[in-house]
């Protein structure tokens, strides 16, 4: 499962809240574009899913580097 635009909706008003992998593994807050609600993701309450989103940054990663070693 790979979302075309990376980012989650809002849990607020819905709004799909484009962010990034690096943005989530550093904790960094974002704010809701449409309500402008701030989103902080707790590293500690988080353990599950940075390591999934870890992961899939690494998956990501090693797809990225194969697709350069072969292009076409
Ligand atoms: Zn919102």
């Amino acid at each position: 499962m790979t979302p075309s635009v990376p980012g989650l909706p809002c849990p607020r008003c819905g709004f799909h809240i484009a962010t990034t992998l690096d943005l989530l593994l550093a904790a960094r807050p974002f704010f809701c574009s449409g309500c402008g609600l701030q989103l902080t993701l707790n590293a500690e309450q988080s353990q599950g899913a940075l390591a999934a989103l870890r992961e899939l940054k690494q998956g990501l990663d090693a797809a990225t580097a194969l697709r350069r070693r072969h292009p076409g």
